[in-house]
């Protein structure tokens, strides 16, 4: 089996990834960052997500594993004190593959030009590059609304206890294939109306955005900031492929989210 490493960068995360890289070559597993089985993450979630940003042209034969150095992450959840019992398990266990839904956005430009497109594993945020964000939203074909306010955040189940948590959206478990849009402060009154609830979009649903004047927008997908102009639409729906984590332990979604945000006692 063929492996490789991404690291946050700090000396604790360096010092913990030389250690499990001699331990998987005495086990003669390879290493091989260009076409790795398994890529194991350490530092945090953001490592994580870069480790995805990285693999995402082989997400079908890649698997990911988290270990962190700091807090528990979503996704990185084996703490340094088990990295031999994780080694291990890497070099001696056939592994279970558990696969998570990802956002695909794609993005059309006003005077033609090829469109872009990306993988999103937490989330798409939109802002306006100034001032307030105008976007009508259309899902499914079909007009929705007129949105104005500070922006809109279209996130996957396995990020909705990210950005989108912190923006008063649903958790979702994610064994269901959706997309979840929230809002970002929406100006509401007498003229101007959002629906002011999260949605949620299953798979076969597109969410559409259309600039109403102004076609330059600050758009990111999880880490990454990204200026774009000349926007025509940008178009948000479940991407057919799918990020998958190698499971070693059982590790239930809603433990996660209790040990995370409630508590890891009682
Ligand atoms: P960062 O260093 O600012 O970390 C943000 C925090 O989000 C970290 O504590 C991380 O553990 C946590 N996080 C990331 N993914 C998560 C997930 N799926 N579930 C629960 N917590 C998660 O930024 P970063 O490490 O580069 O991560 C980028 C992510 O930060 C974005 O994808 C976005 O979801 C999140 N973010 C959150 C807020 C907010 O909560 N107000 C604001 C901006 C960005």
């Amino acid at each position: 089996m063929k492996f490789a490493f991404t690291t946050k960068g700090d000396p604790k995360s360096n010092t913990l990834m030389h250690k499990m890289r001699s331990q998987l070559l005495e086990f003669d597993l390879i290493y091989d960052e260009d076409q790795p089985d398994i890529v194991i993450s350490v530092g945090g979630d953001g490592t994580l997500l870069y480790a995805f940003h990285r693999y995402s042209s082989r997400l079908d034969k890649t698997a990911f594993v988290g270990v962190h150095t700091g807090h528990l992450g979503f996704y990185a959840d084996w703490v340094p004190d088990e990295i031999e019992k994780l080694v291990i398990a890497i070099a001696k266990t056939p592994y279970q593959v558990i696969e998570y839904p990802l956002l695909e956005v794609i993005i059309r430009y006003q005077h033609g030009g090829k469109e872009t497109r990306y993988l999103a594993l937490n989330e798409s945020t939109v802002r306006a590059v100034e001032g307030t964000l105008v976007m009508d939203v259309e899902i499914r074909g079909d007009h929705f609304e007129r949105f104005r306010g500070d922006g809109l955040c279209i996130s996957t189940p396995s990020g909705s206890t990210a950005y989108n948590k912190a923006l008063g959206g649903a958790i979702l478990h994610p064994s269901i294939s959706a997309i979840q849009v929230t809002e970002m402060a929406s100006i509401n009154n007498r003229i101007f109306r959002t629906v002011g609830s999260p949605l949620i979009l299953p798979s076969h649903h597109t969410c559409m955005l259309k600039p109403v004047n102004e076609p330059d927008f600050q758009i990111t997908i999880d880490h990454l900031t990204l200026l774009h102009k000349d926007v025509k639409s940008i178009q948000y729906r479940v991407a057919d492929e799918k990020i998958r984590f190698a499971r070693f332990r059982p590790f239930p979604f809603w433990k996660r989210v209790r040990d995370s945000f409630i508590s890891d006692k009682n």
